[in-house]
């Protein structure tokens, strides 16, 4: 049996039960909310071999400092890892672990639900049912929708989500445009356009539809929508950063008709600037799952009710869905990759070879 110590600053379900049938003494933060940051450096400096955190934790040098000898592993909750830093942890040597592909569909379908409840204006439609103002039919009024059939999406980051998404919207019929300065899959891309030409050839979709990669301000121009798909990287961490990434000078190169969908991280928009580009009828109309700043604060201007009809705002719900939350089955849970990127650091699986183990993010510091 093992005798790890693992700290968790919050409950993932069952899968815990996974460490403690091995013999690791788990202990785990009881609040819903995230714990203060003082707390967490006690633990970690009461030597706890391995930390399960969430995208709520700030975890950096002040935190590998306190674990230094003991801490062996920071496993996140998450495929987007943007509260961990990078450097600080390749500078004390310690590994950290990620929870992605098994959170990939849900994402991507959530995007793609969040895109049809903008596009269809489903919120202020049941707002009328309601609130007891759908008082006749009527062709027109009180106000119509876009299909997404037959439209052209623009998608933003062809990662693991971003290519789920593409797959998805191929679904629909739609045109796609692809942006990605990092990584292209041109096999991927290939592959859908040869199912878009079978569907047409098979009479499964009416009109033929395409896919390519473009360049950004291509791909911004001419979308009816944009999906953005990529991870929050600053600058001086990357050749490509992402912060705000979408702002003034970037939303005006949108068509006044498109709506934008964001489920990747919140900083990659400039809130403000989408703000005012809602309110000034630069683009027709966004949903948001992730914020600047979450919880979305009260004051935050895309709580204006000037532009409720057209602002959809979810609470970083893209991934929350049961299985892919909770499921202690590394394959299908994000709980349960979590728990196996601690085991196999904390006993050494694959020959103790970090640079063989799935979930490990940052191999380059070994
Ligand atoms: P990924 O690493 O597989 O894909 C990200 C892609 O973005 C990569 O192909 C990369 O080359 C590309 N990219 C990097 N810089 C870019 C730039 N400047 N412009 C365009 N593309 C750029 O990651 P993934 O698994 O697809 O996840 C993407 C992100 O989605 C995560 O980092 C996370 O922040 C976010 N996410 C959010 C939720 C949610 O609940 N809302 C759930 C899962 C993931």
């Amino acid at each position: 049996m093992n005798n790890f110590r693992v700290f968790a600053t919050c409950d993932i379900g069952e899968a815990l039960d996974v460490l403690r049938k091995r013999g690791y003494q788990v202990e785990v933060y009881p609040d819903p909310k995230a714990p203060p940051k003082s707390l967490v450096l006690e633990k970690v400096r009461s030597g706890v071999d391995g930390l399960i955190t969430t995208l709520r934790d700030q975890i950096d040098a002040e935190l590998f400092e306190a674990g230094k000898g003991t801490l062996k592993v920071v496993a996140q909750l998450a495929v987007g890892f943007d509260n961990i830093n990078r450097a600080d942890a390749n500078r004390y040597k310690i590994l950290f672990t990620n929870t992605a592909d098994v959170l990939t569909e849900a994402t991507a379908e959530f995007a793609f639900f969040m895109l049809g409840l903008l596009a269809r204006k489903m919120w202020p439609a049941e707002h009328l049912t309601r609130e007891n103002k759908w008082g006749f039919w009527h062709p027109y009024l009180p106000f119509l929708g876009d299909e997404v059939t037959g439209k052209t999406i623009a998608i933003i980051g062809t990662g693991r989500i971003g290519l789920a998404m593409i797959k998805k919207c191929a679904g629909f019929d739609m045109n796609i445009l692809c942006y990605d300065p990092a990584y292209q899959n041109h096999e991927y891309i290939k592959a859908i356009q040869e199912t878009m030409d079978l569907r047409h050839a098979r009479g499964i979709q009416k009109e033929e539809t395409w896919i390519k990669y473009v360049a950004f301000e291509e791909a911004l121009g001419q979308a009816d929508f944009v999906s953005v798909h990529v991870p929050l990287l600053r600058e001086g961490e990357t050749n490509t950063p992402t912060f705000h990434l979408f702002n003034e000078q970037t939303l005006r190169m949108m068509k006044q008709s498109a709506l934008l969908v964001n489920t990747s991280r919140g900083p990659v928009i400039d809130e403000n600037a989408l703000a005012k580009a809602l309110r000034e009828n630069w683009i027709a109309g966004a949903a948001l799952d992730v914020y600047e700043k979450e919880p979305l604060p009260p004051e935050s201007p895309l709580r204006d009710p000037a532009i409720e009809d057209r602002c959809r705002l979810l609470p970083h719900f893209a991934s929350a869905a049961k299985i892919t939350r909770l499921s202690p089955d590394p394959n299908k849970g994000m709980a349960g990759r979590c728990v196996q990127g601690v085991i196999d650091v904390l006993e050494g699986n694959y020959s103790g070879d970090v640079k063989k183990m799935p979930y490990v993010v940052n191999k380059e510091a070994f």
